[in-house]
């Protein structure tokens, strides 16, 4: 027996599900999670000593690959200078000016550690601020677990097929409106219908946790008028997009501004931290200088900050132009392979995020995510995971690439793609393994 499967079964037995987060399980698409010993550049080692191209990068994080040598050099000088203060420091300074400074609309910044304080806490500000109750989310859009927002939510929720959460009472989801994603009319309608009453519209500044899903042209830019004209706020989630598909994430792709900004994975270079800001003028209404409250034991903890410092010091133009290059060779490699094995296909990027739908056409919204022949994805995955190459275990996730991929890694995709192609082609809905 792989010491993967036992250590799965000891974790099923003290940890619920054997994960501490629920796509990790492989649930939708069978076999048994890898567990990981360690990672260096592009590669995965798992315990059993399997090798693996790493198109998961931990869900975003790892754009300069695992254990870049800054990134570590910085995270071991920080912690050798002591764990945690509970105290300001100069560091937490100057990665909140290095968001800023890469985000045009963000003037404030607040750390906080994991993207779902950032999207909680963003929403909590912009009802605080406007004094307005209800929200608008995107159908597919997922913005951590926080109660509010995990209506119809993407990532995990999608893959379990969950369509809300218990637990989540009427009263926490009750002022959330759930819409189509990239239906700007179906915005327009719900401020028609609730003028004044808009706290703000939260969306995905690209849509990755659906697949990735860009915005169509006009959408993002309709959000920004929509909620100017009724006076709400307007989030950017850039938890998975921010300082990955850009210096300046997606803002740095579309340039349309919103008022609130969430950002987390890449910032903190594998570490858990997390940020949110704006402008100054809604920021300010947080504590201690106004009413909203918002606080964390560990937020801007000096190891993750010196992590987060060091990856995005290290993020230059040469490691952007790498990873839109990877992801585009990455999608090539797909086109060929899918179209070899003649199975239909869409090969989606959200920048240099990428993801394989199989159906007949181009990928909007949730819906069409849902309609596409997903049974496909376990036999995909799983040819490529025997390949060698470790794709995210959800026909839901967009694929992550770092600047760490090399020759010999796009040598291992190619050799292992045409099986899994072909492996696809032949599934059937009966057969899938989940
Ligand atoms: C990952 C993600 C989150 C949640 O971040 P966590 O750190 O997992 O809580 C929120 N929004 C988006 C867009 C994400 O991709």
């Amino acid at each position: 027996m792989p010491v993967s499967a036992q250590l799965f079964d000891r974790a099923a037995s003290v940890i619920p599900g054997g994960v501490n987060s629920p796509v990790r399980a492989f649930k939708s698409v069978g076999g048994t999670p890898r567990f990981i010993a360690s990672a260096k550049g592009c590669t995965l080692i798992d315990v059993d000593g399997n090798e693996y191209v790493d198109l998961v990068c931990s869900w975003g994080p790892m754009i300069l690959g695992h254990a870049h040598p800054e990134v570590v050099e910085a995270v071991r000088r920080a912690a050798v200078g002591g764990l945690s203060f509970g105290a300001p420091t100069e560091a937490e300074i100057e990665l909140a000016e290095l968001i800023a400074e890469r985000v045009a609309p963000v003037d404030r910044v607040r750390l906080v550690n994991s993207g779902t304080e950032a999207t909680m806490s963003a929403v909590r500000l912009a009802r605080g601020y406007t004094g307005r109750a209800k929200i608008i989310k995107f159908s597919g859009c997922y913005h951590g677990h926080v109660d509010a927002l995990l209506a119809d939510a993407g990532s995990g929720v999608a893959t379990l097929g969950l369509p809300t959460s218990p637990g989540v009472t009427g009263a926490q989801a009750g002022d959330t409106i759930v819409l189509p994603y990239n239906d700007i009319e179906a915005v327009a309608a719900a401020f028609a219908a609730h003028p004044g009453e808009i706290a703000c519209v939260i969306t995905e500044a690209a849509a990755g946790n659906m697949g990735a899903v860009a915005p169509l042209p006009g959408f993002n830019e309709g959000l920004r008028k929509l909620t100017a004209d009724d006076g709400a706020l307007l989030i950017m989630d850039e938890v998975m997009t921010g300082f990955r598909v850009s210096r300046s994430g997606w803002f740095g792709r579309d340039g349309v501004a919103g008022d609130l900004y969430t950002f987390g994975k890449v910032m903190s270079g594998g570490l858990p931290a997390a940020a949110f800001g704006g402008r100054a003028e809604i920021m300010n209404h947080l504590a201690p200088l106004g009413p909203v409250y918002q606080a964390g034991t560990l937020s801007g903890n000096p190891v993750a900050v010196a992590a987060g410092l060091a990856s995005l010091r290290a993020a230059d133009d040469a490691v952007y132009s790498a990873l839109d290059r990877n992801a585009e060779r990455l999608g090539g490699l797909f086109t060929e392979a899918l179209g070899a094995a003649g199975v239909e296909h869409q090969v989606q990027f959200a920048g240099n995020m990428v993801s394989v739908f199989f159906a007949d056409r181009p990928v909007t919204d949730y819906a069409a995510a849902k309609a596409s022949q997903t049974w496909r994805f376990p036999a995909f995955f799983h040819a490529l995971l025997d390949g060698g190459v470790y794709a995210p275990p959800s026909a839901f996730e967009a694929w992550f690439v770092s600047a760490a991929l090399d020759e010999d890694a796009f040598d291992r995709i190619a050799a292992a793609l045409p099986a899994a192609a072909h492996a696809a082609a032949a599934a059937t809905p009966e057969g899938s393994r989940a």
